[in-house]
């Protein structure tokens, strides 16, 4: 029985063992297109700010023309103003040309705000640039640890479910029998007792049971959650084992 109760426990080892490496080989790969997605996202932002920017850059070249145009004509006005006696042609040039300064400073207060744009975006374009770069850095080596857990999750589960293949022939069929349907219900089948108490539930055992458990000859379970109950061999006294 004592036997049979290592057994239970050595198995229930080696499951938790392969429950760990599949849990590492389903999450690396989902860290992976995680990070994966991150970068296409990161790219299609990098891609709407480039043309933004692109937009604002042209908008502010053709408002510069506008304004070298603008001010040549106002250049030409006021040489001309220079030459005209006629009072009323005078007024009405004089007038083009306070208008033409105010289209002017009109268009000076939008190449301000277009040359503000600019360098915002170009602020947010550099920053999006570095995240890009960060996210395939880490695309990077997140790819590396998918590999290494692939082959050292493959390596150590090929060699635990030979050994759980060869415990699990070990143990008796309805020791596994229960094994089986515990570990379905409860996710762990064997708990260690410990002063008095089943780990998997923490529920107090009754004396009688307790002292089953120390004597190692029959399987005991938890009236509780219905473990299989083991004691560690450090915690049997001594006139138990000489008994055994
Ligand atoms: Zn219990």
């Amino acid at each position: 029985m004592k036997e049979q109760l290592q057994l239970l426990e050595r198995l229930q080892e080696i499951d938790n063992q392969i429950d760990r490496h599949e849990k590492d080989l389903a999450r690396v790969p989902l860290e992976v297109q995680d990070i994966a997605r991150n970068l296409v996202v990161i790219r299609r932002e990098i891609s709407e700010i480039e043309e933004r920017l692109g937009q604002v850059q042209k908008d502010l070249r053709k408002k510069e023309g506008d304004l070298s145009t603008e001010q040549e004509k106002i250049k030409r006005s006021e040489r001309r103003l220079l030459n005209i006696k006629n009072q009323k042609e005078h007024n009405a040039l004089s007038r083009e040309v306070k208008l033409g300064k105010k289209v002017v400073g009109e268009i000076e207060d939008a190449i301000l705000d277009y040359m503000g744009q600019v360098e915002t975006l170009t602020k947010s374009l550099e920053r999006k640039r570095n995240d890009y770069q960060d996210f395939e850095k880490r695309l990077h080596e997140k790819k590396a640890e998918a590999r290494e857990v692939e082959s050292s999750a493959g390596t150590a589960l090929t060699s635990l479910n030979s050994e759980k293949l060869n415990v699990s022939e070990a143990i008796e069929g309805q020791f596994l029998k229960r094994y089986t349907a515990v570990k379905k219900a409860r996710g762990k089948a064997v708990a260690e007792l410990k002063n008095g108490s089943c780990t998997g539930c923490n529920m107090a055992i009754p004396p009688q049971l307790n002292i089953k458990v120390l004597k190692q000859e029959e399987m005991v379970i938890c009236p509780n959650c219905n473990r299989i109950l083991f004691v560690k061999p450090e915690n049997i006294p001594e006139h138990n084992k000489l008994e055994a």
